[in-house]
């Protein structure tokens, strides 16, 4: 047997060594075909293989492939961050190139603490994020991400910044109206910033659909509004993090044009190169970039591979795609039809809590018990047995419980492709139902 040397997340695991793709499915050298329900990790947007993006990459090679963001521009860099000033809300004019999203919020963690230095305020370093959340590994990032399991063995290193409750109408509304709940997290980020000192905190940071640590947790149209009412009465920076919710994932451009705020900066990342390269970006509003070209002139961060010329014509081939194909259009017809099957399963499964989601964003929540809502044990480890049957099954989900921390059930995420067909989607739902009535069955026997 060859042996590999390649670190993969789990060591000593077999992973199947996927050989091509082609539109919504990937195959493995065993032949194995599989539906990527979950576009990888919410990225793969426009499916694979798709010949537009290889000529773009193709065409992109062929002039150059590599110039340094500090000795020169090009075309390729400075019509992406043209296109994405015309897709992005409200001013957020101004790009940023990073590599990943982790790259992405923790550069914007830092042009939010920068844009107060340059106002002469120095003491204004720490970022509020909520407890249910995901911002990214690197350690800027862990340090405003609330996933206890990502966080836990570097937690004496990481920055103990302040967190309140994320949305969960689920399990918070009980007795409580859904206003009501959104008046309750208002509070408790005001309550929290009072304590910690609004001239301590620079930016307030939320993912407008809590993805990795939640399962596509939604709020209401008010929320944002009103967590946002409270930032602003505090001079807090709002950061928007659509690493996965933006570049049409919910049936939106960004998910933020759901709820009716503009942030002043947002990152993103993922779907806004579809897993063609890695690429992300930092899209800044023009009242923080003011700060700076009228403060230093200089924004204090940046990468070799920043704005690389290849990255950049990829990524650009992949937002052209998406306009010339209506895919945010279809992100949210197919998502609501996909929401709507998979509402219907609800009704006949023991197991489903709670559908959630928007577009082809999806979060469906299993539970021991669906009239108190209590959630499995962690021992029975639904999530992994519900993600491990569907790969049986050739349909890729994305786990989507934080874990260990008592504050998520068991989740998943259904994301597939924004391509995706209505007969694929039907059988997307064929391959989940087979799966589920497997799990179901493990568990009462
Ligand atoms: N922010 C959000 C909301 C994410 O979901 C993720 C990744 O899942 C990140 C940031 C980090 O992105 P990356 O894995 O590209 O570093």
């Amino acid at each position: 047997m060859t042996r590999s040397f390649l670190i993969k997340p789990v060591l000593g695991q077999k992973y199947p060594c996927v050989t091509h793709g082609n539109g919504i499915y990937l195959f493995d050298k065993q032949g194995k075909q599989y539906i990527d329900g979950s576009s990888g990790a919410v990225t793969a947007s426009i499916g694979h293989g798709v010949q537009e993006i290889i000529d773009a990459m193709a065409e992109q090679a062929k002039k150059v492939s590599f110039v340094y963001r500090s000795q020169f521009t090009t075309e390729a860099a400075e019509q992406l961050a043209k296109k994405l000033s015309e897709i992005a809300p409200g001013d957020l004019n101004w790009s940023f190139f990073v590599n990943s999203g982790s790259e992405a919020t923790e550069t914007a963690m830092k042009i939010a603490i920068q844009y107060w230095q340059e106002k002469g305020i120095t003491t204004k370093n720490k970022i509020i994020s909520r407890r249910m959340s995901y911002h990214g590994i690197t350690m800027g990032a862990l340090s405003m991400s609330g996933h206890v399991q990502r966080r836990s063995r570097f937690e004496p290193m990481l920055e103990n910044y302040p967190s309140v409750s994320a949305p969960y109408y689920y399990r918070d509304a009980g007795n409580l109206t859904i206003e009501e709940c959104d008046d309750f997290y208002a509070q408790e980020l005001e309550t929290e910033i009072l304590r910690v000192g609004k001239d301590n905190i620079a930016a307030f940071i939320a993912e407008p659909m809590i993805g990795a640590a939640g399962g596509a947790l939604t709020p209401s149209e008010q929320y944002f509004q009103k967590m946002k009412a409270v930032c602003d009465r505090y001079d807090i920076l709002f950061i928007a993090d659509e690493v996965m919710t933006g570049i049409g994932r919910t049936g939106k451009m960004f998910a933020m044009e759901h709820f009716g705020v503009i942030p002043d900066i947002i990152a993103t990342g993922k779907g806004m190169s579809a897993g063609y390269t890695p690429m992300a970006a930092t899209i800044v509003s023009e009242r923080v970039m003011e700060a700076m070209f009228s403060g230093s002139k200089v924004v204090m961060s940046g990468h070799t591979f920043s704005a690389n010329p290849q990255s950049a014509a990829i990524s650009l081939a992949v937002l052209h795609y998406i306009e010339k194909y209506n895919l945010v259009e279809n992100s949210a017809e197919m998502g609501a039809y996909l929401k709507g099957k998979i509402c219907e399963l609800a009704e006949k499964s023991e197991i489903i809590g709670d559908v959630r989601g928007k577009g082809l964003f999806l979060g469906i929540e299993f539970v021991e018990d669906q009239l108190t809502k209590t959630s499995f044990s962690r021992e029975l480890d639904v999530t992994s047995r519900i993600v491990n049957a569907n790969f049986e099954e050739g349909l890729l989900v994305y786990p989507a419980n934080a874990g260990q921390d008592g504050l998520t059930g068991d989740a998943i995420i259904l994301s597939p492709p924004l391509t995706i067909t209505k007969e694929e989607v039907d059988e997307v739902v064929r391959r989940f139902s087979v799966a589920l009535e497997k799990v179901e069955k493990e568990l009462s026997g």
